[in-house]
């Protein structure tokens, strides 16, 4: 992407939301010369992206039915090295990029057959992932529990550190000169005539050529958006735990997961243990039962958990579309584009998503990768042979 000065031909943007996707745009648009005002309802990227665990697990997360997905999954992740790289190297901030790869355990008999089904379905997709025998894992991983029978091991599978992903986007973006308003949520999206005008805030209306809804679960509930252009999206809970390892001596490197469980260490030593999946609106809550049952996976899968300090606990909202893929582009509404509804793989596909939703808004052009995630989708029948179960 070209970093030019301001222009008056580059259109003016109003973005609503400062997670990845609001500060990532922000950032792209802002470099290439456009007028960006973000606007953040709360403080800037602490939401679903401050939250999330940070796995770029195209492989090990692949479902039968979301084919589509899966292709764009892959290639965000294909560009996840490069993207890490530029923006690490631009902004001075070490995002935590670790390709240690992620082996996914099977604790008994059961959990094996399961994972072996999954694992056949991977492998008709084309995935580069291993099975192993437990003793092999543990050859990997040697504080998995003996009880690991089987597993499966993908060296594709890496991770990011989110919050410092986060801080530098912000600082990406505020450096580029992006104007950056916190608590200041939008009410409303001003469309008149089947076009955008800008949005409206409790401190006044903004006028822009191009509004980018990147609201992450609140995406639905902002006024003044027709129905068609009114992003399917609810907030889907995640409970989620930090241990504190010794940086020193970790009891772990890669990424694993278990039966109901996500274990992720980080270099600092942080260990995070995640997530429950509660369609419970934005219940704020941390529950016993919940972190109870994250303790009990983990300890299944890692016993040595069981020493380490419980250092921090707090509950995220993934924006979760009627089909769990992302909603991204162009929609009915003219200079109306989203970037919204990334579900449990945003952070993954933040790559692709930053630089197609950039492009389409500078250019006008949309990545093909990019087409079968329309809003349409929810609405045109004609759209409905993507693969993508609406
Ligand atoms: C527990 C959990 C674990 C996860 N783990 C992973 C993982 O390991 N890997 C992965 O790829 N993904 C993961 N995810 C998913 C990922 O975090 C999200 O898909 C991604 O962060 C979404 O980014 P976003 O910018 O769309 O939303 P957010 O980061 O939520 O940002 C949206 C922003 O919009 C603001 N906003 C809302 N309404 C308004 C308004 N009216 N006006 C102004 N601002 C507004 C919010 O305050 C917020 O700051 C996880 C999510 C959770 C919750």
């Amino acid at each position: 992407m070209s970093l030019t000065g301001p222009s008056k031909s580059k259109p003016s943007v109003a973005i609503i939301g400062g997670g990845l996707c609001g500060l990532g745009v922000g950032w792209r648009l802002a470099a290439a010369g456009c007028a960006v005002d973000l606007f953040e309802r709360d403080k800037v990227g602490k939401s679903a992206s401050w939250a999330a665990a940070g796995m770029l697990a195209a492989n090990v997360e692949a479902e039968s039915g979301e084919e589509m997905l899966l292709a764009l999954d892959l290639e965000s992740q294909r560009q996840w090295p490069a993207f890490a790289t530029e923006l690490s190297a631009h902004t001075g901030i070490d995002l935590g990029y670790r390709d240690e790869g992620t082996i996914v355990v099977a604790i008994d008999r059961d959990d094996a057959e399961a994972l072996r089904f999954t694992y056949d379905y991977q492998k008709t997709q084309g995935l580069d992932i291993e099975w192993m025998t437990g003793g092999q894992a543990r050859r990997l991983e040697p504080h998995l529990s003996p009880g690991v029978t089987a597993a499966v091991h993908s060296t594709l599978d890496h991770q990011v550190d989110n919050r410092q992903l986060v801080v530098a986007l912000e600082k990406a973006c505020r450096g580029a000169g992006a104007v950056i308003h916190e608590d200041t949520p939008v009410t409303a999206v001003d469309i008149s005539g089947h076009k955008v005008k800008g949005v409206e805030t409790a401190t006044g209306t903004y006028r822009a050529d191009v509004v980018l809804m990147a609201a992450g679960a609140w995406s639905y509930d902002i006024d003044g958006l027709p129905p068609m252009a009114r992003p399917p999206v609810r907030p889907l809970k995640g409970q989620m735990l930090g241990l504190r390892m010794d940086p020193r001596a970790p009891i772990v490197d890669h990424v694993v997961w278990g039966p109901g469980i996500y274990i992720v260490p980080r270099r600092s030593g942080h260990l995070i243990l995640g997530a429950t999946v509660e369609d419970k609106g934005f219940d704020p809550d941390m529950t016993a039962g919940g972190v109870f049952r994250l303790l009990e996976a983990a300890w299944e899968a890692l016993p040595q958990i069981e020493e380490l300090p419980l250092d921090e606990m707090w509950v995220g909202f993934r924006p979760t579309s009627r089909d769990d893929a992302p909603i991204l582009g162009p929609t009915s509404v003219e200079g109306l584009v989203m970037a919204t509804g990334h579900h449990r793989n945003g952070i993954l596909l933040a790559p692709i998503t930053i630089d197609g939703v950039s492009d389409f808004i500078l250019n006008g052009i949309l990545d093909p990768a990019l087409t079968p995630f329309s809003i349409n989708r929810f609405y045109d029948e004609t759209k409905s042979e993507t693969g993508i179960r609406a």
